[in-house]
C-alpha cells in the first residue's frame, strides 16, 4: 500500500465485504492453520476448508478482523483515509 488512497478509490476498490476480504486474502500467506498446507479451497473465504486435513478457518483468523463486529469497510475506511 503506498500513497494515501482517494475516496473514490476506496470506494471503487472496497464495493463490498467480499472485496475487503479478498483483499486481505491477497496480503495474508493462505495456509491452513492447523498443518500450514496451501492445498486449500477458497471459494468462500469466510469458510475456508484444508483439503488436506478438513480443518476450516475463515480468512480473518488470525487478524484483527477476527473478533470485531464492526464491518470489513469501516475498518478499512478508518485505514486508507
Ligand atoms: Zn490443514
Amino acid at each position: 500500500m503506498e500513497g494515501t488512497m482517494k475516496l473514490n478509490e476506496f470506494n471503487n476498490a472496497f464495493q463490498t465485504e467480499q472485496q475487503c476480504l479478498a483483499y486481505i486474502a491477497n496480503l495474508k500467506e493462505n495456509k491452513c492453520i492447523r498443518c500450514s498446507s496451501f492445498n486449500l479451497n477458497t471459494s468462500d473465504l469466510k469458510r475456508i476448508r484444508c483439503l488436506k486435513c478438513n480443518q476450516t478457518f475463515s480468512i480473518l483468523t488470525g487478524t484483527i478482523f477476527s473478533r470485531s463486529q464492526t464491518s470489513l469497510r469501516s475498518w478499512f475506511y478508518l485505514i486508507f483515509r
